[in-house]
């Protein structure tokens, strides 16, 4: 469908944080899509950092990384797996970088002498980072997530550009859904709607008339508890949409098609319907997913394992992985700090392969060595992915090439073997935003498994890294059977290490995580898991 122009949508978010808005938004904007829209999915964080690049995982989970090299927000990731769509820089905006270009046109004279406020200036800037996507021209809906609960303090600006917005566009190019709680009291055996009253209160004072409410429950909501919440906050019957705890969140999309969410949004766009939406290709997905014919058990080991989130996108490609050869995902977190070698590999006898995760500093590294030997040595499937492609390296010049101090100058900065180190452009440069960033080329050579796993020569994957390989111990280690796989043959840069002589160890210094969909789950990941289950069962 073609329309002349885009048509909003805002979801915002009340009661409390975690009720899924990222998963609500990707399902609404997939079934949209699956009639016929052009769709992008828009996250607004009201954090003063300038992206996500600099947080914690501890503090945010995953930082989800574009083709065109942008740190973003993990919800980026549900909407890039769930739409099949790449998202860029213009997906996600922090009040940080908000700030940071008003302050920037403040100091270049644009404000013509005026003084600087929140409104107009901030919520301007607000409002021209929303509408620059409905302005590329080539999307109908664009909808616009905005992180955080309505009622903190950072929110307001947000809230108030999307007043101006609903305002200045007409009521037929917006539509706002506010996602909200209800609980269930046990001790009064009832749903309880007074905190969705009052969160909606919250919005109207503000200015802000939700058009649909998307309830998080966990029972269904009966339709006298609906016709309540209807009446205490001015939307319409047919708009209080029931969001029950879901399974997975791959039923996401089918629910909210069954509680017809995106015909109800439709409507208020006065929009044509379409058709409706089939979903053959997520349905068939989702029926290998609930009828597994056996699991497989992956171990990952990683420094943040006891948030899951932090590794999301591997997560998700895994169940991809998984799915795709009709398997049941199995997940063992194997902490590479807290754990001593002798835990690291009784975790690792009673997993069918494991995933060496990315990471960065000294903490935790001890850990991936003793998981990566023994993987190498007992001919355990691994996957090493970034930091865990550099950490092979070191592995394996310390053990087979017989070089003791072998390290990465992000480790040890004056090591005297760095196999893994710094390039001249990278040094003495500020944290932020300053990585191996985004999408690069990488040429596979023909021989290489990855090569046969790809089955195509030019690949091209995401980066988010500072360190490399050292191509000084190229022949060293070519020499000695781990062999480059893969190269960025701009830059001559290492990309895939591989060791042919093992049933599957393949370590790359691009993310891959990043680009699998669950309509296009990726190859690595695939071949992974298989070659894993064939291993398994030849054991057995
Ligand atoms: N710390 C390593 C580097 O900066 C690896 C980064 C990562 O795993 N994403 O090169």
């Amino acid at each position: 469908m073609k329309i002349t122009k885009s048509k909003y949508i805002f979801v915002t978010g009340g009661v409390t944080s975690s009720l899924g808005k990222g998963i609500i938004s990707a399902s609404l904007a997939k079934l949209l899509q699956e009639r016929g829209f052009s769709v992008t999915i828009q996250k607004l964080d009201p954090y003063i950092n300038i992206d996500p690049g600099t947080l914690n995982p501890y503090e945010h989970g995953e930082c989800f990384v574009t083709d065109d090299g942008a740190e973003t927000d993990l919800d980026l990731g549900h909407y890039e797996r769930f739409l099949n769509i790449r998202t860029s820089q213009d997906n996600n905006v922090t009040t940080g970088r908000i700030y940071q270009s008003v302050i920037d046109k403040e100091r270049r004279g644009e404000f013509l002498g005026k003084t600087v406020q929140v409104i107009p200036h901030i919520t301007d800037e607000i409002k021209a980072r929303i509408q620059r996507l409905g302005e590329k021209g080539i999307y109908d809906i664009v909808i616009t997530e905005i992180g955080g609960t309505v009622g903190d303090i950072e929110s307001l600006p947000y809230i108030e550009a999307v007043r101006q917005l609903h305002w200045e566009l007409g009521e037929e190019n917006v539509a706002i859904i506010h996602l909200t709680l209800i609980p269930y009291l046990a001790a009064a055996g009832e749903l309880k709607t007074k905190p969705t009253q009052h969160s909606v209160k919250f919005l109207m004072q503000s200015g802000v008339q939700p058009d649909v409410l998307v309830c998080r429950t966990d029972r269904p909501l009966s339709e006298e508890v609906r016709r309540k919440i209807a009446l205490f906050t001015n939307v319409r019957l047919g708009n209080v949409i029931e969001s029950r705890d879901a399974e997975t969140i791959y039923d996401v999309p089918l629910l909210m098609q069954e509680e017809q969410l995106d015909k109800v949004v439709l409507k208020k766009l006065q929009l044509p319907e379409g058709n409706e939406p089939e979903m053959i290709a997520w349905k068939s997905f989702l029926h290998k997913f609930k009828n597994p014919k056996d699991t497989i058990t992956i171990g990952l080991v990683g420094k943040y394992v006891e948030l899951h989130d932090a590794y999301k996108s591997i997560h998700e490609s895994l169940i991809h992985g998984a799915t795709q050869n009709q398997l049941k995902l199995e997940m063992r977190w194997i902490h590479s700090e807290k754990l001593s070698d002798e835990e690291i590999v009784a975790a690792l006898k009673n997993v069918d392969a494991a995933i060496v995760a990315p990471g960065f500093g000294k903490r935790g590294v001890d850990g991936k060595i003793t998981a990566i030997n023994y993987a190498r040595v007992n001919k355990l499937p691994l996957f090493g992915i970034c930091f865990g492609m550099q950490i092979a390296a070191i592995e394996f010049a310390r053990n087979v090439l017989d070089l003791p101090n072998a390290d990465s100058t992000e480790l040890t900065p004056g090591t005297s073997e760095p196999v893994i180190s710094l390039l001249e452009n990278q040094k003495l440069e500020i944290l932020g935003g300053t990585m191996r960033l985004g999408e690069q080329i990488c040429v596979l050579e023909k021989d290489s498994k990855a090569y046969k796993i790809y089955q195509t020569e030019t690949i091209s994957e995401r980066h988010r890294h500072r360190y490399e390989f050292n191509n000084d111990y190229i022949e060293m280690f070519e020499k000695n059977g781990l062999k480059t796989a893969g190269k960025d043959t701009k830059t001559n840069l290492v990309e895939i290490l591989e060791i042919p002589d093992h049933p599957w160890f393949i370590t790359t210094q691009f993310h891959p995580e990043y680009k699998s969909t669950v309509l296009n789950p990726h190859p690595l990941f695939v071949d992974f898991i298989k070659t894993a289950y064939q291993l398994k069962n030849k054991k057995l």
